[in-house]
């Protein structure tokens, strides 16, 4: 899989040749240092490529045919620095198949109060341009992205940034691969789907391997293989267990499920306790370890969140707050202050982790298999947000929570497993309403790095719907939004 600074995003400005041949010259000047500045800025986790001052209808629509087949280009950037008549845009925007961000910006930060005359607003004029470009696209029902600000501002260039991490995740998400290990937990509903639909709106191809070929792979590691892994977790972690074979054990299956990931091209997988055929124990420690490592997990079977957490962890790369497979377990209600804990029966990634993690051995209490080794910490305290994606019957809905996780009220020294408190928008109680309302599922990806924004930015990339519960949602306008959802994604499928 390719890297976030393997990707670039095409800067295209629009123009026209009414303007004269020094005009267009100042035009195209200015958009190469445009690109260059923000290249430098250090606020964008990929390259602008400046490609062109578009005149003609014919120089948009190659530009637009050359991005959809060229595997590097994430997206491109639009930006009218002169009014650029857009049914020249029409034909080219209707072939478009990459992310498409409108930047409305303009060179200048200030009108020059005394020097400004018909030559200046002849040259300059963003306000103008962007409302035409603006149009076709709205017009045209496209997709897009609208930044709007002075293109230094470093508010604007955040934004643009975290747009562009959200088309790192989108053409993450088209060559995503997901390994399954045996089906869903049985009768489990939210954690089902539709793998053909998913993969014709979102591109992920899940498929399905054998426990048993795995327990051929785990059989195969070497003990100095393991050593070499110890070595690593010795590294990272502290040990609070003298049941070192336990982590071995662990190590090996972290060794074989990553051969048989990358053999495969897969970026995440799932497993469920009610298959461990042939295997000693659950992964914990090697679930945690892989999640770390950008592979996407999933428990009881759930491809859903195990691809949702690899493509978030691919539009995060490089950040360091970290994302995780979690699971909504308990409540405190007590009215002084009402929390949800997430935790899972192991797998939750230690890149959440508030101090360095520890390997603990414990029995589990279901699965009938030896204790599992698993890294035990507290999340971090911070801002963050869990998304979840279910399948609606011809559809999938993503809903995503604003919450904020704070440190555990009690210390819990006879929980074995990783756990995270937090307050959910925009209570407790009326946060879980509108969840349940709106049928979001127990798992979610947790994450600090990736914002809701991010996460509209990609239901809306993709075409997905996109419910936000935040500070002030309410269940009535919830239950509203939900019934006007539904009506429009059946006038769609007809
Ligand atoms: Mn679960």
């Amino acid at each position: 899989m390719k890297k976030m600074n393997d990707y670039k995003f095409w800067f295209v400005v629009g123009s026209q040749f009414l303007y004269g041949p020094e005009v267009l010259e100042t035009v195209a000047s200015r958009a190469q240092e445009m690109a260059d500045t923000l290249n430098k800025s250090g606020k964008l986790p990929c390259e602008i490529v400046y490609k062109v001052t578009a005149k003609t209808p014919e120089e948009i629509t190659n530009v637009v045919k050359e991005a959809n087949y060229d595997d590097s280009c994430a997206g491109i950037i639009t930006w009218m620095h002169t009014f650029s008549p857009s049914k020249m845009w029409l034909n080219g925007l209707k072939l478009l198949q990459k992310p498409y961000c409108h930047l409305a910006t303009q060179y200048n930060k200030s009108i020059p109060n005394k020097e400004i005359d018909m030559d200046f607003m002849n040259l300059n004029q963003a306000a103008h341009g962007d409302r035409e470009h603006g149009f076709i696209a709205a017009r045209l029902r496209i997709p897009r992205k609208i930044i709007a600000g002075y293109w230094k501002d470093a508010k604007v260039q955040k934004r643009l940034g975290d747009w562009m991490r959200v088309c790192v995740g989108v053409a993450f998400s088209k060559e995503l691969k997901v390994m399954r290990f045996d089906d869903n937990m049985r009768n489990v509903a939210v954690t089902e789907g539709d793998k053909v639909g998913v993969q014709e709106v979102l591109g992920w191809q899940v498929n399905t391997w054998p426990v048993g070929q795995l327990v051929e792979y785990i059989e195969d590691v070497s003990e100095d293989e393991v050593d070499e892994k110890i070595k690593e977790y010795k590294k990272a972690y502290k040990f609070n267990t003298k049941n070192m074979d336990a982590v071995r054990y662990q190590a090996k299956e972290e060794i074989a499920i990553k051969r048989m990931l990358d053999e495969e091209g897969c970026m995440a997988f799932t497993n469920t306790f009610e298959d461990l055929y042939g295997m000693e124990q659950l992964p914990g420690l090697a679930s945690q370890r892989l999640m770390e490592q950008g592979y996407g997990y999933g428990g009881e079977g759930d491809w859903k969140v195990s691809a949702m957490t690899a493509i978030i962890k691919a539009m995060s790369e490089g950040q360091s707050g970290g994302s995780s497979f979690m699971e909504d377990y308990t409540y405190e209600l007590d009215e002084k202050g009402q929390f949800s804990l997430g935790a899972h029966m192991l797998e939750v990634c230690p890149s959440i982790a508030s101090k360095q993690p520890q390997i603990e051995v414990h029995p589990l209490g279901i699965g009938g298999k030896s204790d599992p080794a698993r890294l035990v910490f507290e999340g971090r305290a911070g801002k963050a947000i869990v998304v979840t994606l279910v399948g609606m019957g011809g559809r999938l809905r993503m809903i995503v929570q604003d919450i904020e996780a704070v440190k555990p009220i009690y210390s819990m020294p006879n929980l074995p497993v990783a756990r995270v408190m937090w307050k959910a928008m925009p209570d407790l109680a009326t946060g879980v309403e509108c969840w349940i309302m709106a049928g979001g599922a127990h798992h979610t990806t947790l994450t600090y790095d990736v914002s809701a924004e991010q996460m509209h930015d990609f239901a809306r990339i993709m075409g997905i719907e996109f419910v936000h519960i935040d500070k002030d949602t309410t269940p009535e306008k919830l239950e509203k939004e939900l019934f006007c959802n539904d009506l429009a994604y059946k006038l769609k499928a007809n």
